[in-house]
């Protein structure tokens, strides 16, 4: 793979700024921008890049994306602001579970409420997990719905084969990775086990952290970014998801940490950028130096979530939980992933 020339040559961190002239090094541009610039009509004019050319760009400068999520669609318009006000670059994302057990309706109601806050130079819309078995152990028909998403506009979308055999993994995300490219989407896909979405109840923290169980392995990793062609993969060091059953949604979340040398292996054996789910309450010298190493798309959601649903249970007033939303995005942004700016970092202006 043409990353791996990167790190054999030790530049993982090349490029912090555009260069005087704008052209990238061909290696570069090989890599990072798809298409390459063998012809006079490609442009780095952020409008025109597709998400996979941002998240590569932001991978190799050390810049998080967070991707926040959207499981109320109140929260569309105070998110979508606070990026913009804190001039960061960020997705949005939905995932199924958001639309099957809160109240984000369906991926059409979701586009529909993006197009009216979106401002393309800042944010991206991606489909979260759909997983192709649920956190409730039933099928599901992942492919449908994700044709569905890239019709709607979706521009990137995520395959959950985790609670597969890595086989069935393999051949479902490259399903999926080969229909997303032909739309030139990008594909997301997890390797590992995220635990927390299970009704169940998790082991102790620190036993699960300490045993390494579930964390994604170096060898797989490899073998499964070869065979599947996917775009970005979701890792397993430490990180775990927000509860989401009615009974534990209000709990606050377990502080997690990341194995990070583990982390940076898994980063220059796969050479993509890599994504942390579970990104709300992990320790955040421990997030920011994971930007160092791999990952780049940190996906938020119980952080906004529960600043949502708590100032509308104590107001009952939908426009003091979106100020609650507005306040917390921009701390995310500006506080715990100190990016406020982080556009204009990536425009290469420093
Ligand atoms: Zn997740």
């Amino acid at each position: 793979m043409v990353c791996k020339v990167y790190f054999q040559a030790q530049q993982p961190f090349l490029l912090l700024s555009t260069p005087e002239d704008g052209r990238f090094p061909v290696e570069f541009e090989q890599h990072f921008f798809k298409k390459g610039r063998e012809s006079e009509q490609m442009t780095t004019k952020q409008s025109e890049m597709t998400t996979a050319e941002w998240i590569s760009l932001a991978n190799a400068r050390g810049v998080p994306v967070p991707a926040f999520n959207i499981p109320y669609l109140p929260m569309m318009a105070p998110v979508s602001k606070a990026i913009v006000d804190m001039n960061a670059f960020a997705l949005i994302e939905v995932a199924r579970l958001e639309w099957r057990k809160f109240e984000s309706k369906s991926p059409q109601a979701v586009i529909t409420e993006f197009r009216k806050w979106q401002n393309p130079e800042h944010m991206r819309l991606h489909l979260d997990h759909i997983p192709v078995i649920d956190e409730d152990n039933l099928r599901v028909d992942y492919l449908a719905t994700i044709r569905e998403a890239i019709d709607l506009g979706f521009q990137s979308v995520m395959v959950d084969g985790s609670r597969l055999s890595l086989e069935e993994n393999i051949a479902a995300t490259r399903q999926v990775a080969e229909l997303a490219h032909l739309s030139d989407v990008a594909c997301e896909a997890e390797l590992g086990a995220v635990m927390g979405h299970e009704s169940g109840p998790l082991p102790p923290y620190e036993e699960l952290f300490a045993s390494g169980k579930g964390f994604t392995d170096v060898d797989e990793a490899v073998r499964f970014v070869e065979e599947t062609g996917c775009d970005w993969l979701s890792v397993a060091i430490g990180n775990i998801h927000g509860a989401i059953s009615k009974a534990s949604r209000d709990a606050k979340k377990v502080e997690a940490k990341l194995d990070l040398d583990h982390l940076e292996k898994l980063w220059k054996a796969t050479g993509i950028p890599l994504v942390l789910h579970g990104g709300s309450g992990v320790r955040q010298e421990y997030v920011l130096e994971a930007t160092r190493r791999g990952i780049t798309k940190i996906n938020i959601g119980t952080e906004i979530r529960q600043s949502y649903e708590t100032a509308l249970k104590a107001s009952g007033d939908v426009v003091a939980a979106q100020d609650a939303v507005y306040e917390r995005t921009c701390w995310v942004i500006r506080d715990y992933l100190l990016i406020k700016d982080s556009l204009t970092k990536l425009n290469g202006a420093e």
